[in-house]
């Protein structure tokens, strides 16, 4: 048995021991870890002594949740997963919410109250990692980042000392946590206002392939004047014919918009009306839809499987990126990529909150994310390099500034510091030597 284990409660294991490979394993099959250590955290006291035990041993520490953000393999130092700490609670509007929790489960405690969260397109993704990169959800122009909702945070720094990130405590760290996403401790818990959403008109309109262009067209332009509180967004997805899929998709290259507007449903049918003019519509699934099938939406997938993606932020869409896109993206193009999807940003991302928060990319007109196909065999070389191929066509529209969330692995110093403002960059740095002067808390370029 580890040393750590008798000051832990939850399990301390090593390469070799049994439970090792379950502990790390995530939401991305692809990436298996092999720390040196693994602590199960069960409480916050488990935190401090995993913590307190890295520092002194020279180990890095890094946190999983749920693994939706695994980009490459953990090899060394110390894991925390936060599985464990579960506890969740609703008062006076406020959730209160265990870093081991999912947002499904917090748009469960809060839909009694008629109370919804902010949340990313997946319920399946975990609270803490996802705020901690801003996070841009289905209701982004109407609600903005969901870390505009954080209101604190319970963190473990580098010192083992618990500290309270909120405007009461630790004001500077509060503000790096919303948005700055790592080297800023091990966040036990979070608090997060929940908003009162009585009617929801959203869901999504799916058009077959020869529509594609036509679609993509359409509602580029009708983002150029696109109401505030609506928030929309395109995927085009190539499904492969294999027998897994429903018949339904098998083969298919089908694009579908997605639309949420929190208000009326009358209101909410008008606003959708030159959408579903776009083209023949073949799934209509867009109405009223209740506060707790807000990820129907998007309809991410649930199950772990392989994973490989990539993306960022861009400037406004034109014509000229409608070709591009058309061009490199259709049904028989010789480009390895199941999916891309494009929000569209603006509205309240575009404002920051009154006090100020560490959140990159208010500026972004747009995301785009590019879903690799699923082989992992096309992993390391053939995929990486297809990326670099579209990021080049697309090049004119990407923006200077991107966000955590969206910029998958982090290779460089120059693309770390494209994930927040220069301003922003150098203030998270002093934050992050405050907390963490020997840098154990591993984030940045490889
Ligand atoms: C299917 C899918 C849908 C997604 N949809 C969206 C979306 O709509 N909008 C959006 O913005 N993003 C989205 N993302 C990206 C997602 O928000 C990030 O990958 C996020 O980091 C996932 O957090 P996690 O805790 O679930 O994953 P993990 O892989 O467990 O954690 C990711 C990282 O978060 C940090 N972290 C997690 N917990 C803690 C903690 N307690 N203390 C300190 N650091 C911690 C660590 O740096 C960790 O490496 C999506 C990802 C997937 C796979």
């Amino acid at each position: 048995m580890h040393e750590l284990a008798a000051s832990v409660t939850g399990p301390v294991l090593e390469p070799g021991d049994a439970g090792f490979a379950e502990e790390l394993s995530g939401f991305n099959l692809a990436v298996t870890h092999t720390p040196a250590l693994v602590v199960g955290a069960a409480s916050t006291a488990d935190v401090v002594a995993a913590v307190r035990y890295a520092a002194d041993h020279g180990l890095a520490v890094r946190v999983q949740a749920t693994g939706h953000g695994a980009e490459h393999p953990i090899t060394d130092g110390l894991v925390v997963t936060t599985r464990r700490l579960d506890t969740l609670s609703v008062d006076g509007g406020v959730a209160t919410i265990g870093a081991g929790v999912r947002w499904d489960a917090v748009i469960a405690a809060a839909a009694p109250h008629g109370l919804a969260p902010v949340t990313g397109s997946s319920a399946n993704v975990g609270v803490v990692g996802y705020l901690l990169g801003g996070g841009l959800g289905p209701m982004a122009r109407s609600h903005g980042f969901s870390s505009d909702q954080l209101l604190g945070a319970t963190v473990v720094a580098a010192s083992g000392e618990v500290v309270d990130a909120s405007p009461e405590g630790d004001a500077e760290l509060y503000w790096a946590l919303r948005g700055g996403k790592g080297g800023l401790g091990v966040v036990t818990e979070v608090r997060v206002r929940l908003l009162p959403l009585p009617e929801l008109y959203a869901g999504s309109l799916t058009f077959d392939a020869p529509h594609a262009d036509a679609v993509l067209r359409g509602w580029i332009d009708w983002t150029a004047t696109a109401p505030r509180d609506v928030t929309t967004s395109l995927v085009t997805v190539r499904f492969p014919d294999l027998e897994f899929l429903p018949p339904h998709l098998r083969g298919r290259f089908l694009t579908t918009l997605r639309f949420a507007y929190p208000g009326s449903a009358e209101e909410g049918e008008r606003l959708a009306a030159p959408l579903r003019a776009l083209a023949p519509v073949e799934t209509d699934a867009l109405g009223t839809m209740a506060l707790t099938e807000v990820a129907q939406i998007h309809a991410d997938p649930t199950d772990p499987g392989p994973g490989w993606g990539f993306g960022g932020l861009l400037e406004p869409l034109d014509a000229d990126f409608a070709d591009v896109f058309a061009q490199t993206f259709h049904p028989t193009a010789p480009i390895p990529f199941l999916a891309i999807e494009l929000r569209h940003l603006g509205g309240r991302t575009a404002v920051d909150v009154p006090e100020g928060s560490a959140v990159g990319g208010r500026s972004g007109a747009f995301a785009f994310h590019v879903v690799g196909a699923p082989d992992p065999s096309l992993f390391a070389e053939v995929l990486p390099a297809a990326a670099q191929g579209y990021l080049a066509a697309i090049a004119p529209w990407v923006a200077p500034e991107t966000t955590p969330n969206y910029a998958g692995a982090i290779e460089s110093e120059a693309e770390f510091r494209t994930l927040w403002p220069a301003d922003v960059f150098d203030r998270l740095q002093a934050v992050r030597r405050r907390v963490d002067p020997a840098g154990i808390f591993a984030y940045g370029p490889r």
